[in-house]
């Protein structure tokens, strides 16, 4: 039976003048002997992922395994952070990004190609067990072999939906915003929902948003949202403006 800390809030935002956002979820998982991170983020999280980390308690070699829901830069680069922890990732998803031709965007080629070369990776496919208690299954559309992790818990369980459900609007709308096959991003919104909806209780920790659980039909979050940013905008270094990114 696992517990779920969400280390690093995803968000459902992007730049208009400054390319990829991509604030993306990075979530700890644990229980018995092991001690997961869905999702790792890349290198503008670095020193807060290890701060987050350490308040709760976890040194980066004692990570156990780092499960990716797929091979963007902004959920993929920090594996290498966890030098014993086993990297896992959806074999059709490595095969596709490592023959991704660089100039793209979205795949860290340098990365994934270290990745498809590493010791400890391990790729899996749909209804495998990764340690016992989570389950990957198969959610693509978004990239080819993106996945969904699901943790029982001892209350309900936790889905893991990444960028195949990247916040509230795709899964309540049933459609997305970003992929590369509209039909299979559909499909696997179905499976996803089927996942939350299969016990009572279950909360889905989408890949840039806040966690949710179902109040009757209808998503709720289960998290505040904090996100901000300041500027110097002023003339002086402690004359900082703050902006919130946030309604609530
Ligand atoms: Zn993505």
């Amino acid at each position: 039976m696992f517990t779920v800390d969400v280390l690093v809030q995803g968000y459902p935002g992007r730049t208009l003048y400054h390319g990829g956002l991509g604030w993306s979820t990075i979530a700890l998982v644990r229980g018995g002997p092991y001690r997961l991170l869905v999702d790792v983020g890349s290198f503008n999280v670095r020193p807060y992922l290890l701060q987050r980390l350490q308040e709760h308690g976890v040194a980066p070699a004692e990570v156990t395994h780092v499960l990716l829901t797929h091979a963007h830069w902004d959920h993929a680069v920090n594996w290498t952070l966890f030098p014993e922890a086993e990297i896992v990732i959806g074999e059709r998803e490595l095969t596709w990004a490592v023959a991704e031709p660089p100039g793209g965007w979205h795949v860290p080629e340098l990365y994934v190609r270290e990745l498809a070369r590493h010791p400890r990776l391990r790729t899996v496919r749909d209804g495998e067990t990764v340690v016992p208690g989570v389950t990957a299954y198969d959610v693509p559309g978004h990239t080819p072999g993106h996945l969904c992790y699901v943790a029982e818990g001892t209350e309900h369980d936790w889905v893991f939906t990444g960028d195949a459900a990247k916040n509230r609007a795709e899964l309540v709308s049933h459609d997305v915003d970003m992929t590369l096959d509209r039909g299979a991003s559909q499909t696997s919104l179905a499976t996803m929902w089927r996942l939350w909806t299969r016990r009572p209780g279950n909360v889905v920790v989408p890949g840039h948003d806040v966690p949710m659980r179902l109040d009757g039909t209808e998503p709720v979050y289960v998290d505040v949202r904090r996100a901000a940013v300041f500027a110097w905008l002023g003339t002086r270094l402690d004359d900082r403006t703050r902006f919130a990114l946030t309604t609530e």
